[in-house]
């Protein structure tokens, strides 16, 4: 089955997208829980954090790099918050990996 992510990464739906290379895309979320709320995706299909074991980890660390250099290219110098969901307790709703970015406003910890 396509995943809602890899229709937008292959144009079939719609999306804002922020920053686009190889292997990532990098969209604004439809439903932004802060002033920026930004997905970082990989292109590969990577369900979960709880099921990457069998991917390249270094993928996984320059997504995770992909914040710095949203921070520079968003200015984000007062802070940011990287969330990834994982599974239905997690909040996961879509089930193609992505880290959240939000950043904007001050965000309270713990989260809900
Ligand atoms: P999660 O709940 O962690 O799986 O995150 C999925 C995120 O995708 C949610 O924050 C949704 O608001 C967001 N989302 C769902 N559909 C779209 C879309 N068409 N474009 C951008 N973001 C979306």
């Amino acid at each position: 089955m396509t995943t809602l992510f890899e229709k937008i990464i292959a144009r079939e739906i719609p999306a804002n997208i922020e920053y686009e290379d190889d292997e990532c895309i990098v969209i604004h979320d439809i439903n932004p829980q802060a002033p920026i709320h930004l997905l970082i995706i990989p292109k590969l299909l990577i369900p979960r954090i709880g099921e990457s074991g069998a991917f390249e980890s270094e993928l996984l660390g320059r997504l995770l790099q992909k914040a710095e250099m949203l921070q520079n290219k968003l200015n984000l110098a007062k802070g940011f918050r990287l969330v990834i969901n994982n599974g239905q307790e997690g909040g996961e709703t879509v089930p193609h990996l992505h880290i959240h970015l939000l950043a904007g406003r001050p965000l309270a910890w713990p989260p809900g």
